[in-house]
């Protein structure tokens, strides 16, 4: 993903009872057994628990239709219950589409957030009845008028977001000035105009950085409006954060909470279509990675660990997102705690899990559970060195 922000730490969060922590979605128990079933590493994905957290957005934004963002973990095993529970999707690309299409989403209930699509990814994801796309520039504008005439466009703007860990407006979105010369730019071109569009930032850590971001939307939606812009459609992007190692983050319900309030204030007396796509949000805690310590040595005093899944798989979102896990042991503090080095199973020296993490005297053979591991994990895991990636496994 892109830039990140200073970690800010925010002593309201810390002091906060409506704040969740990491947890595994299976048992030591459980994990023993799937482990003997499908090996390891794998990565167990709870059904009932992405229902929870699909329900618990749709049911604490009224109104807010859910466009889940498959960027985040195109599994199908996220995918499939999100389109029973009866929620859209967000895709940017046509592998994310045929994702979609075999979870059974139709092109219908699909939007393509990619600011910037190549020819061919523009035309597949057309021909297979896709008609909301965003764009950011112009130049876009002239791809999509040749295309996809017919197609409903959304403007997507950067927005300022300053407790999100991750900057999602550093490469995409237009400026608060250019803004309107673009909307004009595609009614020029004869597309249809039809919304607007912004992201706070991943794993944003303040629910009041919602509010900013909408009355800057707000700002350029009346602007448009005095052009003869009518515009229908608000897309409030994602940015629900997942708590981490050492990062627990107020719970789903204050930012609905939040950000109910902040759409009410900004656009509460225009009746428009408000559409959200969050990702993390959806995905990240329903995951469990089962890993295992394959090797174990003393280096210069310290214990290392070799474990079967690390910076390549799984862990990548220690490069990519920019997040640490928790690894857990069982009973480990019934067992007492040590410093030591958890490292990947590759040959890469950077292949390094972590440093800074107390564990028992772990066992070779032992499993470990590393929870939140749903989003931007496995979807940006490599096969480098001939590893295999993790198996994944959905359970209830
Ligand atoms: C990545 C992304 C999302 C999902 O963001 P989360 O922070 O995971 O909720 C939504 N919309 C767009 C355009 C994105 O790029």
């Amino acid at each position: 993903m892109s830039t990140v922000l200073e970690s800010t730490c925010c002593s309201e969060i810390e002091s906060s009872p409506a704040i969740r922590s990491a947890n595994p979605v299976v048992s030591f128990d459980e994990a023993r057994t799937l482990a003997e079933k499908f090996g390891s590493p794998t990565l167990v994905i709870s059904r009932s628990a992405v229902i929870r957290n699909y329900q618990l957005l749709r049911d604490g934004l009224p109104g807010v239709e859910m466009f889940y963002a498959a960027k985040a973990n195109p599994a199908q095993q996220i995918l499939r219950p999100l389109c029973e529970a009866g929620s859209s999707v967000d895709v940017c690309s046509y592998g994310e589409l045929l994702a979609a299409l075999e979870a059974g989403f139709a092109p219908e209930n699909m939007l393509h957030t990619h600011p910037c699509k190549t020819i061919s990814n523009l035309t597949k994801c057309y021909a297979e009845g896709v008609r909301w796309f965003v764009y950011d520039n112009a130049h876009e504008v002239d791809k999509m008028a040749e295309h996809a005439p017919d197609a409903n466009l959304i403007l997507r703007l950067a927005v300022t977001s300053s407790s999100s860990h991750i900057n999602l407006s550093a490469k995409f979105g237009a400026f608060e000035a250019d803004a309107v010369p673009l909307l004009l730019k595609a009614r020029q071109a004869g597309m249809n105009v039809r919304g607007m569009s912004f992201h706070v930032g991943s794993q944003c850590r303040r629910p009041e950085d919602f509010e900013p971001a909408l009355r800057q939307a707000r700002r350029v939606w009346d602007a448009a409006a005095e052009v003869g812009i009518e515009l229908e459609v608000l897309d409030v992007g994602g940015g629900f954060p997942a708590p981490y190692r050492d990062d627990a983050v107020l719970t789903l319900d204050v930012y609905c909470q939040a950000l109910a309030r902040a759409l009410d204030v900004t656009f509460g007396d225009l009746p428009i279509r408000i559409i959200a796509e969050p990702g993390r949000g959806v995905c990240a805690d329903t995951a469990t990675l089962i890993t295992k310590v394959l090797g174990k040595s003393v280096r210069n005093g310290t214990t290392w660990y070799i474990i079967d899944d690390g910076l390549y798989g799984s862990f990548s979102g220690q490069v990519f997102d920019h997040v640490e896990y928790p690894i857990m042991a069982e009973d480990a503090e019934r067992r007492g705690l040590g410093p030591c080095v958890v490292a990947g199973p590759t040959c890469d020296s950077s292949d390094v899990v972590c440093r800074n993490q107390l564990l028992p005297d772990l066992e070779i053979g032992e499993l470990l559970l590393v929870p939140t591991m749903g989003a931007y994990t496995s979807a940006s895991a490599s096969t480098f060195n001939g590893l295999d990636l993790a198996r994944v496994v959905g359970i209830e």
